[in-house]
């Protein structure tokens, strides 16, 4: 079977803003800024895909440099869209390996047009994403409800809400206060009780791993289930993982498959966090999973709260990866008239997105169609777009 020829690319650099003033540690200015992609097949087959890029969110040591939605729409015309126009759209791994060869690095951008790939390519052949990933490990995904750097009546009150909505897993941003942190986790342990899942995310806040551990250490009377990146690279996480209880996940220090490789090595992590985004795509993300499944590293698929399109990229892989036991925290889209929750899962009030996805018990599921199984709301995207760039082949 011959897939249908790419034809035009469309990007859209999108604003809506979040329903609070979201802060975690290393963010420098307010969420909400969203780049979607749409290929356009010679048949009129469609294929999105979406990426929030963070110019501030980078690896270790500044091995990883920002992207923001206009670098990704320059990186995307000039350099991936003509390879797009020249492969058949199913031969996503000789597309990226073209892509690498063009243009070193910028990850958002690529991922951002891979998802779009698999989209497309998933609705020519009437298969779900899911299916074109190895098809499903599990049913649902749960979900980690997010809750940012907030005074501690706040946060304890969003968690609430969101435990209310059916959500058991959380993620704590921390990191700046290591005494704000051990308080926050001590009073959603004993408003949640036990069996509630909480991961505190330092984003690499804490300065040294005598720092980590100092912080992390009063945090295990609370029962911390999981440290993740307390702090920057692998030598650090290694001396903390070995001198607290709480799992070690590492998120800022995992991109690559050969990043995961090197954790597995340096014996330096207990789990891992994997995005579609930071990978490049769903593509190489699968590398990073099954790197992670090998070394016997249970792993999430996080996302940078996206919208309906790169949430559902996120589920689909979070579906079909062996070793993805992990609460992920993606949103939980939803148009701002059919969300299933209140709060949990939920940062933006609306979407680009016609439908929610299904959702029980704190877990999504994709929609019964093919592709990523969302239907973009053509008004909503004129909405919130603020440039649109075209190109054809
Ligand atoms: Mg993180």
């Amino acid at each position: 079977m011959t897939l249908p020829r790419v034809v035009a690319l469309e990007t859209y650099e999108l604003r809506l803003p979040p329903l609070k003033d979201f802060r975690w540690q290393s963010l420098t200015e307010p969420l909400g800024s969203f780049f979607v992609v749409r290929l356009i097949a010679e048949d009129g087959t469609e294929g999105l895909g979406e990426v929030v890029p963070l110019k501030d969110w980078g690896g270790d040591h500044g091995r990883q440099y920002g992207e923001t939605p206009t670098t990704a729409a320059h990186v995307v015309h000039e350099y991936l869209a003509p390879v797009v126009f020249a492969e058949s759209p199913g031969d996503v791994g000789r597309i990226h390996a073209r892509w690498d060869a063009v243009v070193k690095g910028h990850p958002y951008a690529k991922a951002a047009v891979d998802v779009a790939l698999h989209d497309l390519v998933g609705r020519a052949l009437g298969v779900p994403v899911y299916q074109l990933l190895g098809g499903r490990c599990r049913e649902s995904v749960p979900i980690a409800h997010m809750l940012g750097i907030l005074p501690l009546d706040e946060v304890v009150a969003e968690a609430r809400a969101a435990w209310a909505d059916g959500l058991r897993a959380f993620q704590i941003k921390g990191g700046r206060d290591a005494a704000r942190d051990g308080e926050v986790v001590a009073a959603l342990r004993a408003t949640l009780g036990p069996a509630v899942f909480l991961r505190l995310d330092a984003n690499q806040g804490y300065a040294t791993p005598k720092a980590a551990i100092a912080a992390l250490r009063p945090m295990e009377a609370a029962r911390l289930d999981a440290a993740e990146q307390p702090v920057a690279g692998l030598a650090a996480l290694a001396e903390v993982r070995s001198a607290v209880a709480p799992l070690v996940i590492a998120d800022e220090s995992c991109w690559s498959a050969a990043d995961a490789l090197a954790l597995a090595q340096a014996r330096a992590v207990d789990a891992i966090s994997i995005y579609v985004g930071m990978a490049g795509g769903l593509y190489p993300a699968r590398q990073v999973a099954a790197v992670a499944a090998a070394a016997g590293l249970p792993h999430d698929v996080n996302g940078s709260l996206e919208l309906g399109i790169g949430s559902a990229a996120n589920v689909h892989l979070a579906i079909a990866a062996p070793a993805a036991t992990l609460a992920s925290v993606t949103p939980i889209a939803a148009p701002a008239d059919a969300a299933p929750t209140q709060v949990g899962g939920r940062y933006f009030a609306d979407d680009v997105v016609s439908a929610p996805f299904l959702y029980r018990d704190g877990a999504v599921a994709p929609l019964d169609r093919p592709g990523l199984g969302v239907a973009l709301d053509e008004a909503r995207l004129r909405r919130y777009a603020v440039v649109q760039r075209r190109s054809e082949r």
